[in-house]
C-alpha cells in the first residue's frame, strides 16, 4: 500500500467512526477526542448528516458531557443496565487492562472507539428500553477505567459482574439475586 492510500484509508476510518459517535448523538468534543478530526471538520460532518437525515432523528447536543456517577448507581434497575453495559465492554476489550488515574487520553482511540460503538450498539439490542445515552456510556469506560468512584465487581451469588460506588454499601449482588434473596426473607 502507497503511502497516500494509507493516510487515506486511515482519515476514512476516523471519519467513518465519527459518523457512528454522531449518529449516536456524541457531542462534539467526545468526537474530537476519540477520532483526533478537528472541530470544523467535525461540524461538516455533522451538517451533511443531518442533511441526509430526512426524518430528523439527531439531536445535537450542547454543554457539558456527563460527571456524575450517581447516575449508574441510584436505583437497582440503573445499577442494572450500567451493569449490563460495562459487561459488554469487558467483552468486546473496550476497557484497559489496568487503571489510569489519568483516563481520557489514555483509552480515547480509534481501535477503542470502534469496540465502544460496537459495546454501545449491543447494549441497546440486549436491554428493552436502554436508559444508557451514548455520553453516558463514554463517561462510564471513563469512570471505570479511573477506578476512583465506580467499580466492577462481581455478584456474591450468581458472580455476574456488577457495577459498584466505591464507597456505596450494601452493594453485593445483582438486581436478581437481590430479588430472589428478598423473596426468601420471608421464608426465613
Ligand atoms: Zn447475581
Amino acid at each position: 500500500m502507497r503511502v497516500s492510500d494509507d493516510r487515506y484509508s486511515r482519515d476514512r476510518q476516523r471519519i467513518d467512526l465519527a459518523l457512528r459517535f454522531i449518529h449516536h448523538e456524541a457531542r462534539t468534543r467526545t468526537i474530537r477526542t476519540w477520532t483526533g478530526l478537528t472541530d470544523d471538520r467535525i461540524r461538516k460532518l455533522y451538517r451533511s448528516y443531518v442533511a441526509d437525515d430526512a426524518a430528523g432523528h439527531i439531536t445535537r447536543h450542547r454543554g457539558k458531557s456527563p460527571q456524575q456517577i450517581t447516575f449508574f448507581v441510584r436505583t437497582p434497575l440503573m445499577r442494572q443496565e450500567a451493569s449490563v453495559l460495562a459487561s459488554v465492554f469487558y467483552l468486546l476489550g473496550v476497557m484497559p487492562a489496568l487503571q489510569v488515574a489519568d483516563a481520557v487520553p489514555h483509552i480515547a482511540g480509534m481501535q477503542r472507539g470502534e469496540a465502544l460503538c460496537d459495546a454501545f450498539e449491543t447494549y441497546r439490542m440486549l436491554v428493552p428500553n436502554p436508559r444508557i445515552s451514548f455520553e453516558h456510556a463514554v463517561f462510564l469506560v471513563t469512570a471505570l477505567a479511573r477506578g476512583d468512584e465506580l467499580r466492577a465487581s462481581l455478584c456474591g451469588d450468581c458472580r455476574g459482574l456488577i457495577v459498584v460506588d466505591r464507597f456505596g454499601a450494601g452493594q453485593r449482588h445483582c438486581l436478581s439475586c437481590e430479588q430472589s434473596r428478598q423473596g426468601r426473607l420471608p421464608l426465613g
